[in-house]
This record gives C-alpha cells, sequence and structure tokens, in this order.
C-alpha cells in the first residue's frame, strides 16, 4: 500500500497529520514567531477556519440522539433473547452495571485529585471560539430539596417534548424501559420494532462514519485557532488530561487483575498472558466489535471458559460492557467542566455518573464513538460542544487504550461467570 493510500484509509492519521500542520500553521500566524497576523485578520481567517467544526458538530447532533436510543433499546433487547439464559443474563447485567460503577468511581475521584482541566485557560476556547457569556455560562446547581423533584422528571412524562427539549438523561431512561420491555416480551411481537430500530441505528452509524471525514479539517481549524492567539502553551494541559485517562485505565486493569483472583479465582499472570491476542487486536484498531471473533476464540480456547458463558457474555458484554469508555467519558466531562470553570454540584455529578453509565451502554463499539457519545453528557451539563474537536484531536491513542480495557473487562467478565456456573452445576 501506498504511503499516500494508507494515510486516506486510516482516519486517526488524517487527524495527527493535520494537528501537526495546525500547530505548525498557528505558531506561524501568532505572534511567537513574529510573523504575526493582526488581531483583526486572525479573527477573519479563524472565524472561516472554524466551520468545518460548526458543520461536524450540527451533523452528530442531528443523530446522536436516535443512535443511542437504538444502541440501548438494541442491546438491551438481546439480552431476552436466549430464554435459557434469562437468569444468566440477569446476573450478568447487574454485574456490568457493578464494574461500570467502579470504572466511574475511579474516575471522578482520580480526574478530581489531578484537575487536568485548570491547567488549560478557558480563555483559549472562548476566544478562539467567540463563545459568548451565555455559552460558557456556570450552571446552577441543583440542591438537596430538589432531589425528589428531580426523581420525578426524569422520568420522562412525554418522551417527545424531552427529545424537543434535548432532556438526554430523560430519554436514557426511556430507552432502557423500552429495552427491558422488548426483552420481556416474546420475539414475534417486537419483531417488527426491532427491525426498525436496527436500520435506524445502521443509517445513523452511516452518518456518523461519513461525517467524521470532516474531523481532520475540524481539528486544523482549531487548533490554529487556539495556537495563533493564545500560544503554543495552550496545549499543555492536553498531555495532564491524556495522562490521567491513561492512569485511570491503569488502575481499572488492576481492579481487573483483583476480581481475576478473588472472584475468578485463577491465577493473575497465566489469565492475563492469555488475552493477550484480543488485547492487541484492540489496541490496533480501536474497535471491541472488530476484536469480539477473536476475544470469542481466546474464551473458548485459552481461557477455557463454558461455551454457554462465553458465548453469551462476550457478544453482550461488547455492546454494553464498556469500562474503559465510561471511565474515559468521566474524565473528559470533568476535564473541560474544570476548562470551562463549570462547578459541578453533588447532583450534576450524579447525573454525569448516570448518564454516562446508560451512555456508555449506548456507545457503538466502533473507533472514536466514546468521544462522539460525550456530547450526551454534556447537554446534560450544559458544556459547549466545541469542546469535543478538542479531545478529538488528541483521541486516537486514548481510544486504543480504552477499547483493550473494553475488551479486558469482558473477558474478566466471562471468567467470573464461568466460575459461578461452574459452582452451580458443580
Ligand atoms: N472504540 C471503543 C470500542 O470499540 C468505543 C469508544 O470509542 O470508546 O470499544
Amino acid at each position: 500500500m501506498t504511503l499516500k493510500k494508507y494515510i486516506l484509509k486510516n482516519l486517526w492519521l488524517q487527524v495527527v497529520i493535520s494537528l501537526s500542520i495546525g500547530l505548525f500553521i498557528g505558531v506561524l500566524l501568532g505572534g511567537d514567531a513574529g510573523v504575526g497576523l493582526d488581531d483583526e485578520s486572525l479573527d477573519f481567517v479563524t472565524s472561516y477556519l472554524s466551520i468545518p467544526a460548526s458543520i461536524f458538530l450540527s451533523l452528530i447532533y442531528m443523530i446522536i440522539v436516535p443512535l443511542i436510543f437504538t444502541s440501548i433499546v438494541i442491546a438491551i433487547t438481546s439480552l431476552g433473547s436466549t430464554d435459557k439464559l434469562k437468569t444468566l443474563g440477569l446476573g450478568v447485567g447487574v454485574y456490568f452495571v457493578i464494574s461500570t460503577v467502579i470504572a466511574i468511581t475511579v474516575a471522578v475521584l482520580l480526574v478530581s485529585a489531578v484537575s487536568p482541566g485548570s491547567l488549560l485557560d478557558i480563555s483559549v476556547l472562548t476566544e478562539s471560539f467567540d463563545l459568548t457569556k451565555e455559552e460558557v455560562k456556570v450552571k446552577e446547581g441543583f440542591a438537596l430539596d430538589d432531589i425528589p423533584n428531580a426523581v420525578g422528571n426524569i422520568i420522562p412524562k412525554n418522551p417527545v417534548s424531552s427529545y424537543l427539549e434535548g432532556q438526554m438523561l430523560s430519554i436514557l431512561i426511556f430507552a432502557m424501559i423500552v429495552g427491558l420491555s422488548m426483552a420481556a416480551l416474546p420475539r414475534e411481537s417486537v419483531k417488527p420494532l426491532l427491525d426498525v430500530l436496527e436500520s435506524i441505528q445502521k443509517i445513523t452509524i452511516h452518518i456518523l462514519l461519513f461525517s467524521m471525514k470532516i474531523v481532520p479539517f475540524a481539528v486544523f481549524g482549531l487548533i490554529v485557532g487556539m495556537v495563533s492567539k493564545v500560544g503554543i502553551s495552550s496545549m499543555v494541559g492536553m498531555g495532564a488530561y491524556m495522562g490521567t485517562v491513561v492512569l485511570g485505565l491503569g488502575i481499572m486493569v488492576l481492579v481487573y487483575m483483583l476480581i481475576i483472583k478473588f472472584v475468578a479465582k485463577r491465577s493473575i499472570t497465566s489469565t492475563f498472558s492469555k488475552m493477550r491476542n484480543p488485547q492487541t487486536l484492540a489496541f490496533s484498531t480501536g474497535s471491541s466489535m472488530a476484536t469480539m471473533p477473536i476475544t470469542l476464540k481466546t474464551a473458548d480456547d485459552d481461557l477455557k471458559i463454558d461455551p454457554r458463558v462465553s458465548k453469551f457474555v462476550i457478544p453482550f458484554g461488547t455492546t454494553v460492557n464498556m469500562d474503559g469508555t465510561a471511565l474515559y467519558q468521566v474524565i473528559a466531562v470533568f476535564f473541560l467542566a474544570q476548562l470551562f470553570s463549570i462547578e459541578l454540584s453533588f447532583i450534576s455529578i450524579l447525573v454525569i455518573i448516570i448518564t454516562t453509565l446508560l451512555a456508555s451502554i449506548g456507545t457503538p463499539a466502533i473507533p472514536g464513538a466514546g468521544v462522539i457519545v460525550l456530547s450526551t453528557i454534556l447537554v446534560t451539563v450544559g458544556i459547549p460542544p466545541i469542546g469535543i474537536i478538542l479531545l478529538i484531536s488528541v483521541d486516537r491513542i486514548l481510544d486504543m487504550t480504552r477499547t483493550m480495557v473494553n475488551v479486558t473487562g469482558d473477558l474478566t467478565a466471562s471468567c467470573v461467570f464461568d466460575k459461578i456456573t461452574q459452582e452451580k452445576t458443580g
């Protein structure tokens, strides 16, 4: 394959290239290198360069609700598809929720301790994207007395108005209720709707993949704007953010080791060495879906998991259990909140936790999906969507790492349920 073809085939490489060119041009246009444009011309240039970012964000907001809604309903419906697995299904579902909550807790503690967002100045983004005071306003926190009211409001009385008003958490809860009901009904009764939802999901993923082609241009525009106006130092905080995500993912791997040792009662070293193939593939493809055949093979052939367990846990886990993604999304939201000086009250944090839990279930297992689905959580907390472009510029390496953690989480779960079924039958 020629270099040109290789670049055209790999979006992440295009993003890395546009990031590097953007840094260079930004330095060139800005005051630092001495070829500086005056402020007025710089504003003019960067406002034009921000067009791809605006187009990309509009496309994402156009599809995000149907995409995440259909993904959640389809994933939960599959839980009820095999009758004899109904009991195992419930246990696995509960386990996935617990492991995701652990991942989210690690993320909240870590990002609050490190606070990577405070290393980057908010003016970086407001200046380069001319965000008004309104867009970057500090969201009013909820008080404890608001809880009873909030709980009632989360369950949508009118899902259509929740959709129109962009109340993401209510939409996610609606999706969960529909999914659970569809799982409980016989297949024939839900098949027509399931077919429609699957078709909507495919169409929205297609639009998503198509819109991703704009990302290199969006990243270029954002980086030129930031670096030319604020200087190369504007990128320093990004390093701290990336470090925090990687550290959090490392802690999650330690959690899996403990689960393997104390719950699945297997040797940590030999189990982890057998997971190497799917882990490497997940890291290189950035997609747990693309890795699934190898994950399944490793579970059956190397980890010697009961095939009845692996054939259920691995496909189900690939679609709903994304601990790495959930951990990443929480760190990203806190990072952006810190960046925009948006103070998160206790209740807002609780809302982020629940939204992330559901959003990670609704994240398609394809490269880069986690950062797109992040938009749902941002809407809930009132963070300007432009933050997503900033995160996408450095997402590839984080995507690879969190996908590896997602796959490791699914394999760990299958070891746990292999042990549980052995104990039950043995
Ligand atoms: N790439 C991830 C996966 O396939 C999803 C994500 O972007 O977080 O597991």
